[in-house]
């Protein structure tokens, strides 16, 4: 941490283009840019289209008008994901050297029905953060030559870390400096509630997980500004700095704003989109006020 604060200060907004950006993305754009101005530091994009199925050109368009008309500026170059995916190999293949992460084959489809099947006869299956169920045992087991055979074989899989194991490996309990509008202070990183978390998929060569940890290195973040939503998902974050090395950023996770049904905003959600609100005729600043800044 204290080497942190002796850096130039390097904030960012990350936002992934599978939809149009809404008043929560404008209120954490909006307040990385300013803290960025406030500490004397840079204020820097990064687009998260890991995902290519979901993410279009159209919708990353749409960032770079919603942003300009915020009267938001960035340095450039922006970083998008998709340009990357050698880095979050290289990070991924690391982790399989050290026998930190194995190959997943059940689909999500399967581990659904397998885990309602044991819930079915009485026993609660324990979930995640997020309400997903954790990874059931078995491929995590599985002797190493079984596991050549199976990925000799082609068969589709994710690869998953092995939590056990990768606890074990770093020991000492791991903790984020966090100064946001939910708890404060140094957090208690609690990785183990994710389970086996998923670091690359068969049709995704990285997680969301993964790529935000080796980006947050890359492009020398100090300072994650982001939605509460995202808070324990931390935890991960924070085991896999020190499983590859990386530096420890500072966080802050800010309020989330609420729809008029008092639910979290959602990308599907028209009348919350910063294109509508220009739309309409609003100006940038009647936005802020709208989002309460
Ligand atoms: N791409 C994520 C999102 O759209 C944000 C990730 C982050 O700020 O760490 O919600």
């Amino acid at each position: 941490m204290i080497d942190i604060l002796r850096q130039k200060p390097k904030f960012r907004f990350a936002p992934s283009p599978n939809g149009a950006l809404h008043l929560g993305h404008a209120l954490s754009a909006i307040l990385n840019h300013e803290m960025a101005a406030k500490a004397g530091g840079d204020f820097l994009l990064r687009i998260e289209d890991i995902d290519q199925a979901r993410c279009t050109p159209d919708f990353e368009a749409g960032i770079y008008t919603d942003l300009s008309w915020l009267g938001l500026d960035w340095q450039e170059p922006v970083r998008r994901q998709s340009e990357h995916f050698p880095a979050y190999h290289d990070a991924l293949q690391t982790l399989i050297e050290r026998g930190l992460v194995y190959p997943a084959f059940l689909t999500r489809g399967e581990v659904k029905a397998r885990v309602a099947a044991l819930e079915a006869s009485g026993s609660p299956w324990p979930r995640d953060p997020d309400g997903t169920p954790l990874y059931p045992p078995g491929d995590r087991d599985r002797s190493g030559a079984e596991r050549q055979r199976l990925l000799a074989s082609g068969m589709r899989h994710a690869w998953r870390l092995d939590m056990e194991r990768a606890l074990a490996m770093v020991g000492a309990p791991l903790r984020w400096q966090e100064s946001g509008d939910g708890e404060r202070g140094a957090i208690l990183a609690n990785p183990s509630a994710w389970g086996d978390v998923v670091l690359s998929r068969s049709d995704a060569p990285s997680s969301y997980h993964l790529s935000v940890v080796v980006d947050d290195a890359v492009q020398g973040i100090t300072h994650v500004v982001r939605g509460l939503d995202l808070f324990h998902a931390t935890s991960i974050h924070r085991l896999l700095q020190r499983l590859l090395g990386l530096p420890e950023p500072l966080y802050h996770h800010h309020r989330l704003l609420l729809g008029s049904d008092g639910k979290k905003l959602s990308k599907s959600m028209s009348d919350t989109g910063i294109a509508e609100w220009r739309g309409q005729g609003f100006s940038a600043a009647e936005l802020r006020r709208r989002i309460g800044l």
